[in-house]
């Protein structure tokens, strides 16, 4: 026997991998759709700990709506999301949302948008990208959108199923076309690679215990090497 891959992964086949071995997700963890969008604004480049902190913070407050976050003063607003990080900007992000969230009409006028003009429209609201229009399409509203985020690209690039640095949408279309327009399978795939990407594919990755190991070509002696 050569040392060679023993089984390539496909897409489908690394989400039941990932879904056997590590159950149902149950994602986003939140209370209402709004919540949902406040927690997508917010994790930018922090941990979901520290989200929670700063949601529970507008929580103990009675803040967790729209018009109460744009009624607050924004230095208040800041202070309770110290937690998150970025805070300053992170308070100017939230009230830019909310103005944009109020002015659109809120969830059920919003909801009633086609999915390519939803997207388009939270892409014009300053401070969110991709990553974040994306969580809130899927977990928000339902839409069959697959997030990228950093974890999802280093995974496929250590599969060999993408390079892992292709503009965002190219990504995205590309692992939507493979898949199949599917809001459900796309929410318990995004976190599930977040919860592999955590526990086993980190940047110092730990193959030995990792599911995925038999046939990833970034394990050293089964591919491409240097990968990691
Ligand atoms: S075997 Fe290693 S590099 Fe491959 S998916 Fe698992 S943790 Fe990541």
């Amino acid at each position: 026997m050569s040392g060679a891959v023993r089984q390539r992964w496909s897409l489908p086949a690394v989400y039941q991998a990932l879904q056997s071995g590590f159950g149902a997700q149950n994602w986003w963890p939140a209370d209402s759709p709004f919540e949902v969008m406040v927690g997508a604004v917010l994790t930018q480049n922090t941990a979901w700990s520290n989200v929670e902190r700063a949601l529970a913070n507008l929580r103990e407050r009675n803040r967790l709506d729209a018009q109460a976050i744009v009624r607050t003063r924004h230095d208040h607003l800041a202070n309770w999301l110290r937690p998150s990080g970025y805070f300053n900007i992170k308070a100017q992000r939230l009230k830019n949302f909310c103005h944009w969230y109020l002015a659109a009409g809120g969830y059920e006028t919003l909801q009633q948008l086609e999915t390519g003009a939803l997207r388009h429209a939270l892409l014009s609201v300053n401070g969110v990208g991709h990553e974040t229009a994306d969580d809130i399409l899927l977990y928000a509203f339902e839409r069959p959108v697959f997030v990228i985020d950093a974890y999802t690209r280093r995974l496929l690039a250590r599969l060999g199923l993408y390079r892992g640095d292709e503009p965002y949408d190219e990504l995205r279309l590309a692992i939507e076309h493979t898949l199949g327009p599917d809001a459900a399978l796309y929410n318990e795939y995004h976190a599930l690679i977040v919860r592999h990407a955590k526990e086993y594919c980190r940047v110092r990755p730990l193959c030995g215990a990792c599911l995925l190991r038999d046939g990833c070509p970034a394990v050293p002696g089964q591919g491409a090497a240097g990968r990691l």
